[in-house]
């Protein structure tokens, strides 16, 4: 397995749980990439866009697998996961934030999803810390969250106890022609039986085959004063930004979405944006103590749907591309990579 992001370590637990001997190569260890940046939304309903059934509908059996891939990390490991299903609302500032989500909840209604639209004074109830002056509100009640740093290193744990080995190497290259045999890396060659790409933003240069490009994404974290009142209850999203409250305090605030090559510098700018989209919707931002800014690069696709299952060439298999959603992803990508590893499905 190459990488030892949320894709590859979830794939390689599954797999050693299966029995198959199992071999995780990453240059600069678990948690390296994007999975150590993102957010860690499990947001099926609210990422939900037009004409991305197919994505949604995957995105929806993931977010089912959820309580259960994380019960069972929590216990097996007896490390956290932050899983909570906090829910969400995504809240109109202004009357063209007003429109955007009239229309973002008529898709929802129209695929049956769990959404309801609330008047302000409904949504200031359920988080008194919204702005005074918000225009609307839709609940998405079943939205859930996970600390993908704690994920990844119960994860880490997880595999390492189910038999999994990991090893410090960069991939130069694939090797094998029509059959894939292998990887040459920095330490030398690796025969094996199978070759799982779970290089993240970085598979193309493995694969040029795969569309894979980096898109940077830049994120704060905040956290509540000693004493202080938690900031919400549920995840905070505007068309400008998310906020993502923790139950032990800390406070994530997203994310920039840019198409920068693989520049993960942190703007002054991009700060300050993202400090003013979330006060908008929550002035008691202001209040909270700055913990730092992070960067990362997510793997996006042309048509913004992962590449997970068998590849053309024999022996290859994909769990990349994951683009916005590579956390909420992690326990379906498992399930699929494994079955076609094992011949139980040939592609997905
Ligand atoms: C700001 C931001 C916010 C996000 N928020 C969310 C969110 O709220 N919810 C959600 O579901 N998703 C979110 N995402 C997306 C999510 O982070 C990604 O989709 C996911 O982490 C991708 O995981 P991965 O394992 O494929 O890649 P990565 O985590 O990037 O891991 C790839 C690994 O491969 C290794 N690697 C690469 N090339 C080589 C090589 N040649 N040899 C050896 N090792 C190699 C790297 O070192 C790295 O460790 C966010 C992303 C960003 C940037």
């Amino acid at each position: 397995v190459i990488g030892a992001g949320l894709a590859g370590l979830a794939t390689a637990w599954r797999a050693a749980q299966r029995g198959l001997r199992v071999l995780v190569v990453d240059r600069d260890g678990p948690g390296a990439g994007a999975s150590s940046v993102a957010a860690g939304m499990l947001a099926p309903v609210t990422e939900a866009d037009f004409g991305e059934d197919e994505l949604l509908r995957l995105n929806l059996e993931s977010a089912a697998l959820w309580p259960g891939f994380a019960a069972e990390l929590e216990e097996r490991t007896g490390m956290a996961t932050g899983y909570a299903r906090c829910g969400a609302l995504a809240v109109a500032v202004d009357r063209d934030d007003a429109e955007e989500y009239a229309r973002m909840h008529e898709l929802q209604r129209s695929l049956g999803l769990a959404a309801r639209r609330l008047v302000p004074s409904e949504a200031r109830r359920m988080e008194p810390g919204l702005a005074p002056r918000i225009a609307a509100a839709i609940e998405a009640p079943e939205e859930a969250q996970a600390d993908p740093v704690a994920v990844v290193a119960a994860l880490a744990r997880a595999y390492e106890d189910a038999g999994g080995e990991l090893a410090l190497a960069d991939v130069k290259a694939l090797r094998g022609g029509e059959r894939v045999t292998g990887v040459e890396t920095n330490i030398g060659a690796i025969g094996a039986g199978a070759v799982v790409l779970a290089a993240g933003a970085w598979s193309a240069a493995l694969d040029p085959g795969v569309r894979v490009r980096p898109v940077k994404g830049q994120l704060l974290h905040l956290r509540v004063r000693a004493g202080g009142a938690p900031i919400a209850s549920r995840i905070v999203r505007t068309p400008r930004c998310y906020v993502v409250p923790r139950a032990d305090g800390r406070v994530v605030i997203g994310a920039t979405s840019e198409e920068r090559g693989f520049d993960t510098r942190i703007d002054a700018g991009a700060v300050h944006r993202l400090l003013e989209a979330a006060w908008e919707v929550l002035p008691d931002v202001w209040e909270l103590e700055f913990a730092g800014a992070l960067a990362g690069l997510r793997p996006g696709t042309p048509d913004n749907r992962p590449l997970i299952g068998a590849a053309a060439r024999d022996g290859l298999f994909y769990a990349t591309g994951h683009y916005r959603n590579g956390v909420l992803l992690a326990p379906v990508t498992a399930e699929l990579v494994v079955a076609a590893l094992t011949g139980e499905r040939v592609s997905a």
